[in-house]
């Protein structure tokens, strides 16, 4: 695949590259028409607080329903949005959309919006998420955004100050995908996140994998020490939640507590007492 060259890189020609520029044209223009039609949306997973089996947060994913394809994965069409210099725009209709979803539910219920690393390119980043708070009259305190730590990789100061911009807002912090990257550990010393969301290839093979256990144990540890929330995500059957619960995490998120749904249907969910998976009695 064709590196978008970064400094002083030169790209080496190879006859598949016709091929990717052309699927990710093909796919620049459409997306960009969807953009400018309001054919995307956003779909919310809820987050549960694993004491009291109630909702937390929703997570804000986008959705590209497609008319030639059942839909596009956010994990296809995303990396397209970021090679394109689309994702500034279509990063902020996602938090102007998730900010006055969440306006809809009770008011202890948070949303959470993902942040790519090149939404860093924009200086003016905190100021827009200031913008859009006002704009759309969420608390601050409501918001949650996802980094990974690829945004706070190397040579990233300018990244790290508009984080800290952001948090003086009120914003909350997470780290997603936890686990994944080169020096998970070291970003927690680089900057007070609010919350740790482990990375959903720890839980896959819980609670069997002596290795994954061992890890999500030590994460939950050090959360609980250094007073960061911590999540995790990807959890599909009864026996991980169970483990995830036991190790003493404070949230959970996967597709046994609930999928990602349509703006209304996550709504009526907000306002409903409980969900379902939250007690371990089950199965
Ligand atoms: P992520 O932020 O780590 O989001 C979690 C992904 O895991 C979502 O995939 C979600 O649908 C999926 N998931 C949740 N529970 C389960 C489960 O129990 N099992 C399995 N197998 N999967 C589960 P999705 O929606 O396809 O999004 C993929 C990635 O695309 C996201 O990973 C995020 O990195 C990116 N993304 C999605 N929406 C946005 C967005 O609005 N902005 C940005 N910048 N990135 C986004
Ligand atoms: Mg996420
Ligand atoms: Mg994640
Ligand atoms: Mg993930």
């Amino acid at each position: 695949r064709a590196k978008s060259g970064g400094r002083g890189t030169y790209v080496q020609y190879e006859p598949e590259m016709d091929a990717h520029l052309q699927a990710v044209q093909q796919m620049r223009v459409s997306l960009r028409q969807a953009l400018a039609n309001g054919d995307l949306e956003v779909h919310y997973q809820p987050l549960v607080d694993l004491h009291t089996g109630k909702i937390t947060t929703f997570e804000a994913l986008a959705r590209w329903p497609h008319p030639e394809r059942d839909q596009v994965s956010p994990a296809e069409f995303i990396p397209v949005a970021e090679e394109t210099g689309l994702i500034g725009s279509l990063g902020e209709w996602i938090l102007r959309q998730a900010c006055t979803e969440a306006l809809k539910w009770p008011p202890h219920v948070s949303v959470a919006v993902n942040l790519s690393p090149l939404q860093f390119r924009n200086q003016g980043l905190a100021a827009t998420v200031g913008d859009i708070l006002e704009e759309t009259g969420l608390e601050a305190s409501r918001l949650q955004l996802e980094i990974t730590e690829s945004v706070l990789l190397d040579d990233c100061d300018g990244n790290l100050q508009i984080l800290k911009a952001i948090r003086r807002l009120g914003v909350k912090i997470a780290i997603d995908d936890f686990g994944t990257g080169f020096s998970s550990l070291g970003y927690l010393r680089t900057f007070p996140f609010d919350k740790i969301k482990v990375d959903r290839s720890f839980i896959t093979d819980l609670p069997d994998g002596r290795e994954s256990l061992a890890i999500v144990r030590a994460v939950a540890a050090i959360g609980r020490s250094l007073g960061i929330v911590t999540t995790v995500e990807g959890v599909e059957r009864q026996r991980q939640f169970d483990v995830i619960k036991a190790e003493g995490f404070d949230e959970a998120q996967g597709y046994l507590i609930a999928r990602p749904l349509p703006a209304e249907q996550a709504t009526k969910l907000a306002h409903s007492a409980h969900v379902e998976t939250s007690t371990t009695e089950r199965g």
